[in-house]
């Protein structure tokens, strides 16, 4: 590692894993196989690529900071380096096609949702995801129905992969230490197909959870018009419908529309 002084940026979400147990347990947790290739999020100054870049040569990482970069490239000669935002990343470019791939990474909190949204978008290509995020959104990802935790991204997260809440990790854990709780989070990419499309299930998780003290057949009125799904209670709100509720109320939509 280089020795050089690194000032953490708080705007960045620098918080870097100081605690080696953790990064030990962080290690351990993750299934991927020397062979598989495996993209690292926000390496930072390498406190996981340590373990990762000499177990899997195929690693690969993104960091947007030019000053961990630096620091990156000096400790891991060889390791491809991506210095892109995360945000703006081309999955496409980058990941390899026809073998198996892993994402891991102790997450930039500030953008943590549209991170894994962008993970559940193209999870067709990848095994599983294992992520330290603030537990708050962790505990969101594997909510249940008419739970207050329950909501947007636990239903896409549920219908898309199989979250598994691994366990937590305290602030002094980091350097700097954050304000809040994290917690480790790994996600299967093992579900089958959606019936409907992607873009018509968001549409419909977002209508009904934006306007989520209303009863559906308020908060869903903007799907609604022209159409009457059978078979779905739309007196209750959005927290009552299960995953698989709203996969199949958005194929009756998509297909009443075509
Ligand atoms: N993996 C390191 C560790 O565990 O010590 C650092 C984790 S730190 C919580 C998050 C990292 O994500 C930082 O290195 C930060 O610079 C980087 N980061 C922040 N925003 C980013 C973005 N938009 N794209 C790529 N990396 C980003």
């Amino acid at each position: 590692m280089s020795q050089q002084p690194f000032k953490t940026k708080k705007s960045l979400g620098q918080h870097f894993l100081s605690d080696g147990n953790v990064i030990r347990k962080i290690i351990e947790a993750f299934p991927a196989q020397a062979e598989d290739w495996v993209l690292e999020i926000g390496p930072g100054t390498g406190a996981l690529t340590q373990y990762l870049w000499p177990r899997y040569p195929k690693l690969e990482v993104v960091e947007i900071d030019p000053q961990a970069i630096e620091v990156l490239q000096h400790s891991f000669e060889g390791m491809n380096i991506h210095h892109r935002d995360i945000l703006k990343l081309n999955w496409e470019e980058i990941i390899p096609k026809g073998q198996t791939n892993y994402v891991i990474g102790n997450l930039p909190y500030y953008i943590t949702s549209p991170i894994l949204f962008a993970l559940l978008e193209y999870r067709k290509y990848f095994k599983g995801a294992l992520l330290m995020m603030q537990k708050e959104v962790a505990k969101r990802l594997v909510a249940s129905p008419r739970t207050k935790d329950y909501g947007i991204l636990s239903v896409q997260t549920q219908l898309m992969g199989t979250p598994e809440y691994l366990f937590d990790v305290q602030p002094g854990s980091f350097s700097p230490p954050p304000k809040v709780t994290s917690a480790m989070v790994y996600v299967h990419f093992d579900k089958a197909k959606l019936p409907c499309s992607d873009k018509m299930l968001k549409s419909v998780v977002r209508t009904a959870f934006n306007q989520r003290r209303k009863k559906l057949s308020n908060a869903l009125k903007p799907l609604l018009e022209g159409i009457e799904p059978t078979g779905f209670d739309l007196s209750v709100r959005a927290e009552e419908w299960s995953p698989d509720i709203y996969a199949e109320f958005a194929l009756q939509v998509e297909r009443s529309r075509r």
